[in-house]
Formats: structure tokens, C-alpha cells, sequence
């Protein structure tokens, strides 16, 4: 069972959206546990405070060291074998789907959300494995972040999802966008979904499936081609795909 533990000031937020709808299905299930540790309850301040002003100045508040780290010791002290500590922060390396595959391959992933202007740097130095970003803007905490990734890895764990060749051929799989859904009714609007997806016809379906995967890719997001596994076949209709748009352009 992979174990995700989130060190946040806000378990209920977390909590509260990861056990709803799938990845709460998997951990009633039993394929992954998700808890979430308030640092707050590690403070030694009698008022509960975890937080205190940089020093050198400046705007804004640092959450302490030691809150974060004896929550760390707390959630590390009941995992067996390998532990990622993951510190979501805007300066991090970029998320994207290889990051989740790797990271859903790894037993155990502790989560550390920052607020305010961030933690101290001494306690991220001796905890911290892998820096991670969500995207580049700056949010006010790391719950959200933490939420995106561990769904993400979730739909990487065998068992998550309910077919598991559902995330094989998804968007990113083979660096491709997916081709386009259709589903009742037959004509909605005037408009009939394409008929090739009522042929029954399953080697032309999966024809027009990969042509449609990748237009799209081309159309939307032509960087991702360079990194693609692209047969002779896929090559040559992506040629006459971008040849005539550029004749109709
Ligand atoms: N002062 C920090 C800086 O300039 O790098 C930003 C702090 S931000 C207001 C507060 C917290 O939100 C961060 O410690 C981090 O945990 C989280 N956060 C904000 N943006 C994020 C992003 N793009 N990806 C991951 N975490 C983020």
C-alpha cells in the first residue's frame, strides 16, 4: 500500500477533498493511505504558532524549523522502506506526468506544505528529497499543490482506477494529447458524433483515434511532438496533416 502523508497547517482540506470520489475509493479499498499531520499540533508555543518574522526583514511571516520537523520525524517514524519528501514550493522542479509515474513507484511520499513567505531554509535542507513546483505562480499554500500531485500519482498506483488501461491511453501517455470523447446521445444539436465511432469497426476506430491524437497534439501543443514515440506511419500523416493546413492557411 503506498502511504502519502501531508504535513500542512490545514489536514482538513486536504483530507476533506482526497477521500471523496477515486483516490477516496482507493483508500477505503485499501491501495493507498492518505493522512494528513497539522504542524500546528508540533508547536512549542503555547499559543499554537508556528510561524515567526525573517530575519534580516522584510515583508511577510517563516514558519519555524522545529513544528516542521518534528511532524517530519512523526510521519517518517511509521514508514517501512523508501521516503520521498516532497517540499511544494513555486521555485521547484515543474510537475508533469513522468514526474508522476516515477513518484507513484515510490512507497512512501510525505508532502510538506508551506505558507506565508515559506519555512526555513535549515529544516528544507535536512528533510527535503525533491523540490516541486505545481506550475509557475505562486499560491498561498502548498495544500493545493500537494492535492494535484498526490491524484495525479494516485492514477499511476495499480488498482486506483477502476480499468487501469484507462490511464495507458490517455493525454501525455506516448507524449500525445488524447483523440476526442463522444457518448450519447448519437446527434446532439444537429451535430452526429463522427462515424467511424459507430462502424464497430475496431482497426479503423483506433486509426482515426491515433490521426485525431495527433492533430490535436500537433494543433495544441507542438512542442510535446519532439518527445513523442511517432511510428514511420504516424510521420508521414502528420506531414500531409501540417502540409495542408498550411495550403489552407
Ligand atoms: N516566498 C515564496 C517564494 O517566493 O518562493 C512563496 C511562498 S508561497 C506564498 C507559500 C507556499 O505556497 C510555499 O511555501 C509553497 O509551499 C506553496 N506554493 C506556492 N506556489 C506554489 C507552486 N506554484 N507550486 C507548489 N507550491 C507552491
Amino acid at each position: 500500500m503506498t502511504k502519502f502523508h501531508v504535513l500542512t497547517l490545514f489536514p482538513e482540506m486536504v483530507l476533506g477533498c482526497l477521500n471523496e470520489s477515486i483516490t477516496g475509493r482507493a483508500v477505503r479499498n485499501g491501495i493507498i493511505d492518505v493522512k494528513a499531520t497539522n504542524i500546528r499540533d508540533f508547536s512549542e508555543n503555547k499559543h499554537g504558532h508556528v510561524d515567526d518574522y525573517p530575519y534580516g526583514g522584510g515583508a511577510g511571516m517563516v514558519m519555524r524549523p522545529e513544528p516542521v520537523y518534528r511532524a517530519y520525524r512523526s510521519a517518517a517514524c511509521e514508514m517501512e522502506g523508501e521516503i520521498r519528501v516532497i517540499y511544494l514550493t513555486p521555485q521547484g522542479r515543474l510537475f508533469n506526468q513522468k514526474m508522476a509515474e516515477e513518484l507513484s513507484k515510490v512507497p512512501n511520499l510525505i508532502f510538506l506544505c508551506g505558507h506565508y513567505e515559506g519555512v526555513d531554509e535549515r529544516v528544507l535542507d535536512r528533510i527535503v528529497t525533491d523540490h516541486v513546483s505545481v506550475g509557475d505562480y505562486v499560491l498561498t499554500g502548498g495544500e493545493l499543490p500537494a492535492m494535484v500531485m498526490i491524484d495525479a500519482i494516485s492514477r499511476k498506483i495499480p488498482g486506483v482506477l477502476g480499468n487501469d488501461s484507462s490511464s495507458e491511453i490517455e493525454t501525455f501517455y506516448d507524449n500525445l494529447l488524447e483523440y476526442p470523447q463522444y457518448t450519447r446521445p448519437e446527434v446532439f444539436e444537429g451535430e452526429s458524433v463522427p462515424e467511424v465511432l459507430l462502424s464497430g469497426h475496431h482497426a479503423n476506430i483506433d486509426k482515426w483515434r491515433r490521426e485525431k491524437s495527433l492533430e490535436r497534439t500537433y494543433d495544441k501543443r507542438p512542442e510535446l511532438l519532439a518527445d513523442a514515440r511517432l511510428s514511420e506511419a504516424d510521420r508521414r500523416y502528420l506531414e500531409r496533416y501540417i502540409e495542408e493546413k498550411q495550403r489552407q492557411a
